[in-house]
């Protein structure tokens, strides 16, 4: 039961910003985009619902009890620290969405976990349903990811919670093709990952996409020297240099995407995609 609750009340608060955010960018588009955002989003949800199923009844369950058996146990790192109990629920926070950069960079550079991440990268547009274009492979390897970094900080089981619901309202939004104010999202960007920065990792560049590999916060990007805010939103093709061709990404097609052989990043003409970078602190247009 103690799982049952939160999962459902995530499912349903997903729902009410998925909405609120399809609306936002249908009436503040950021990129012009390619293709019928409804062919996209029925393509997008069928292809997640595996992955819902794995979220529902693993990818949360799962590391949700092993939080509560450290928490019994009193094993991990913020429990042995013994902080105060404001600061062992911050440090929970921050530290998860800090792993979870360290585990989208792995998505990118280990050639297993890439195949499965890539069916997420593959979207020719950008909006709010790419955040729910996840392979449910990808899903499956997050319960060893989030367990073992659980069991290791010692995360109370209710910040887990908290941050999961964060994290995916987060996701959503940088994901979506919502044009906000350049200032305005300049003033959110020196905190947290906003549409514009998100756009860049979505680059068929690949010096783009290996960057801005945040979650919730910028600053671990800026740590690692992998920010990058210098490309204008409509200078940049989204997707992956060798997946260009829709009828290649049909839903079919994209659940067995990572058993079949990967492609080098290169343009079908064989091409491969630059750009000059030209270092900017501040969000390109
Ligand atoms: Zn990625």
């Amino acid at each position: 039961m103690i799982v049952a609750v939160p999962a459902a009340r995530i499912r349903a608060r997903d729902a009410g910003i998925v909405l609120i955010l399809l609306f936002l960018q249908w009436h503040f588009p950021l990129r012009r985009q390619n293709f019928g955002v409804l062919r996209r989003l029925v393509r997008n949800y069928i292809v997640s619902i595996p992955g819902f199923v794995v979220v529902r009844f693993a990818m949360l369950p799962i590391p949700l009890a092993v939080a509560v058996w450290a928490q019994n146990r009193h094993f991990g790192l913020l429990h042995w620290l013994n902080f105060n109990a404001c600061v062992t629920a911050v440090a929970g926070f921050v530290l998860m969405d800090y792993a979870y950069w360290w585990w989208h960079y792995a998505n990118h550079m280990v050639p297993l976990f890439w195949r499965f991440h890539n069916v997420h990268h593959t979207d020719l547009d950008m909006d709010v349903t790419t955040a729910a274009r996840f392979h449910f492979g990808e899903m499956v390897f997050s319960i060893g990811f989030l367990s073992g970094t659980l069991l290791v900080f010692g995360v109370d089981p209710l910040i887990f919670v908290i941050f999961f619901i964060i994290f995916e309202a987060a996701t959503c939004f940088h994901h979506s093709n919502w044009r906000l104010p350049l200032r305005l999202e300049r003033i959110f960007n020196m905190i947290i990952v906003t549409p514009r920065m998100h756009g860049i990792h979505h680059s068929i560049v690949q010096r783009e996409t290996n960057s801005n590999w945040g979650t919730i916060f910028c600053w671990w990007d800026k740590l690692h020297r992998t920010l990058r805010r210098d490309v204008p939103q409509d200078k940049i093709d989204i997707g992956v240099a060798a997946y260009r061709d829709e009828h290649e990404l049909t839903i079919g097609r994209l659940l067995v995407l990572p058993f079949r052989k990967q492609r080098a990043w290169r343009l079908p003409s064989g091409e491969f995609p630059e750009r000059e970078p030209r270092p900017a602190s501040n969000l390109a247009e």
